[in-house]
Parts: structure tokens; sequence; C-alpha cells
């Protein structure tokens, strides 16, 4: 049977047809399992949302582009980052690589050279790191403030974060800054009162860095008392740089993530696994500080929610590349290719508690990466590679790799859109 004739087609529809395997992380499709694989499919996508799954070769859709026999997956969601930020620290890094332990005091040094840089010039650098985040696949971001640590610094990081998405993360208690050196409560009721108040309409959630180093667990409290009182989601940089109270925390407080988690005790493990809080793992953090990495296998294995995300930032994580995420949870983390890219998509919307994205089934927004590979293996298998084809937000084309064969049926298709824009 062949496809219907064109009157016959569905106007204002779009199918990416003749896929090879279709990722869609829904376990309601395909042949079981989490990742929900259906073999030989066309997707078809309707006002930026998906429509349908069929057969490869059948689509009825309007628009046709033929992705001869490519994986395709859901774009990757990437739930931690600070992609506001200016001056890069490649010095410190190498230094650090020289034998220096890195300290979480290194921020200061973002901070200072953001609060130099110009609102354009910090729209400008945020905007080319989202769109370096496009070609990698990465389809929906998180974004925090946290590198202005002032009322109206803070605010600024926080509208210039809304201009890339709807997840603002307001991160006021990332470090206590010089000025308050010897009187961190006072930085912490200021978190709580003014800046808050000041970025509250900018932001879906609050986030705390509980560390040695940075705030205490009864500070960490006390701010995220305050987000939940303001109407702030919560989210907890936890067990970074050894154990610590940030894990049992944010599942105390009701958290939708607690991020890091590199160092987990036995009773972190299991306050996690019966609780609703997803451990986001940041491996390449872990690489970029010369960490041990965290043992994913086992929190999995104790029934915890797990997701990756790359927690791109100048001090300990400057790259926006999932797949390169992907390649270290394999290797380092102890997961396997399944795990790892459901983590990279499906768990990086739980741990946003989102149900539009981090999928490829019908009523999900079209949020789409393109493998130039058979299968997701390829990821892990093929490290450092580039093999994002062509990823999509919301049906609407994001990058175009120009390996393609036949790109401008791919641009005819689809409508272009500036890869800096906020997502739908
Ligand atoms: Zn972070």
């Amino acid at each position: 049977m062949s496809a219907p004739a064109l009157a016959d087609r569905h106007a204002g529809t779009l199918a990416l047809d003749n896929i090879g395997l279709l990722v869609t992380c829904d376990q309601r499709h395909g042949e079981g399992g989490p990742l929900g694989i259906v073999r030989e499919a066309a997707l078809v996508i309707e006002d930026g949302r998906v429509a349908a799954i069929e057969r490869a070769g059948r689509s009825g859709a309007e628009r046709i582009i033929d992705v001869e026999g490519r994986c395709v997956i859901p774009g990757f969601v990437d739930s931690h980052t600070h992609l506001i930020y200016a001056g890069e620290r490649a010095c410190e890094w190498a230094a650090r690589m020289a034998g220096e332990p890195y300290r979480a005091g290194g921020i200061r040094t973002t901070v200072a050279a953001t609060a130099a840089a110009g609102e354009r010039q910090l729209r400008e650098l945020a905007r080319a790191r989202r769109a370096e985040g496009l070609r990698a696949g990465i389809t929906h971001v998180e974004v925090k403030s946290g590198y202005a640590l002032s009322v109206a610094g803070e605010a600024r990081l926080c509208a210039l974060a809304g201009e890339l998405t709807d997840d603002v993360t307001f991160l006021g208690a990332h470090v206590v800054p010089d000025a308050y050196a010897e009187r961190a409560d006072e930085y912490v009721a200021l978190v709580c009162g003014e800046m808050l108040a000041a970025c509250r309409p900018h932001a879906r959630w609050i986030d705390v860095f509980c560390e040695r180093g940075a705030f205490d667990a009864e500070q960490s409290r006390a701010v995220l008392q305050a987000g939940r009182a303001a109407g702030l989601g919560l989210r907890v940089h936890a067990n970074q740089l050894g154990p610590g109270p940030g894990v049992r925390l944010a599942v105390q407080m009701g958290a939708a993530s607690a991020d890091h988690c590199t160092f987990l005790t036995d009773a972190d493990l299991e306050a996690l696994g019966a609780s609703q809080t997803v451990a986001t793992f940041l491996p390449a953090t872990d690489f970029a500080t010369r960490q041990p990495y965290p043992d994913a296998r086992r929190a999995i294995a104790a029934g915890v929610t797990v997701a990756l995300a790359t927690n791109t930032n100048p001090g300990t994580s400057a790259t926006t590349s999932m797949s390169f995420c992907i390649a270290l949870a394999v290797r380092e983390l102890g997961m396997s290719v399944e795990q790892a890219l459901h983590a990279a998509t499906a768990g990086g919307a739980r741990a946003l508690r989102r149900e539009d994205i981090g999928r490829l089934s019908p009523g999900a927004r079209a949020d789409v990466a393109v493998l130039d590979a058979p299968s997701p293996a390829h990821l892990a298998y093929r490290p450092g590679v580039p093999l994002i084809a062509a990823t999509l937000v919301g049906g609407r084309l994001a990058h175009l790799d120009r390996a393609l064969t036949q790109p401008e049926a791919w641009r005819a298709a689809l409508a272009s859109c500036d890869p800096g824009a906020r997502e739908p």
C-alpha cells in the first residue's frame, strides 16, 4: 500500500518519514521498555506538537521530510544550566588540572566579570551558548541566575534567562559574596527578602548551593522555605564536593531535583528512592573537576529517578554537549545507553516536572533531534563526534547540519526559526 494521494493529505501537517529507529521515551509505544522504540516509523507534527506516529512510507501528512533511515530521539532536556555569564575561566581550569583543588569561591570570579558586562553583551553571550546547545540537540533548557548576587543584578539575570526559557531559576544563594564575607546570615536574609521579591516575577524555581564553602543546611532550608512561600518550585545543588545534608534537605522539602549527587550515602539513596525528588547527575562537572563519578547504577537500583544535565557554566562544566554527558554516564556512571538517553530526555523533563517535553508521543511538544546515526548507542560509542543532524523545537527548524544530503528539502518543509529565540 502506498502513501495517500496528495489531495487526501492533511493540511498543515508535517511528517519526518523513513525513520529507522524512533525513540519516543513513552512506554505506551513500540516494543516496550522505557525508551518506547518504534522501528520504520514516521513522526507526524501539527501545530508544533506531535500528532501521530505512523508506519514509514504511509504518512498522510501534507509535507514530508525523508530522514533516510536515521535514528530520531526526543530533543535533550537540559535541566541544569548557568548560561548567563561573562568571562571564561580556562586558565583557572588548566591550573586545577595541574593540581589545584576546586573551591566554590571560583564563582566570585565570574560574578565580577558578569557585573562588568553590559546587558547587550550578556544577552549575546547567552544566545550564542543557547545556539550551541541547539546544535548539540538540546531543545529545552533550565537557566539559572547566580552570577550577580545583588538585588538588581539577579533580577537582570533572571529577566535575561526568561528570554531563553520558561524554566528560569533564581539562584541568589549561589555563594556568599565578598561584601558579606563574615555576615552570611545577613546575605541569606537579603536573598529571602528583597532579592527574591525582585526575581520572583521572572522565575519558576529557586535553587541553593548547599555545600561547604557555600550555604549550610540551616541557611539552605531558609532559602527554600522563602522560595516555596513565594510560590516557586525547589531545586538544590547537593552533595557535589562531599557527603552532606543537601540531598536529604531536598527530599524533606519536596524539591523537584537534587543536583550533582556525586556523593550519595545509603541514607541519601533511601530518601531519594522513597521520594518524588529526581537525582540529577552532572558528570561533565565531575570530569572537569577531576572528582570521582557518582554510582548511577546503584541509585537506579535503589529506585531513584535520575536525570542527566550539562551544568553549563564557566568554572566546572564549559560544555553544552549532552552527548558528552551521555558518554560519561555510560563509561563512568555505570548506566546503560538506554538509561543515559532516558535520563537526558524524559529524566530532565521529570526534574522540571513537565509532561510536555522529553518524549515524542502524541500531545508532546515537537522537540526533536535527528541523529546522523542508526541508533542512540552511537552517542556514547562515538564520543566527541557531532552526531546531531537536525534539531526541531516546537516543530520548527533550529539546527540543520551541512552534512545532510537534502538540506534544501528540509528548509523548504520547515519554517526556520531564530536559534537564540525563546522556546515556544
Ligand atoms: Zn550548577
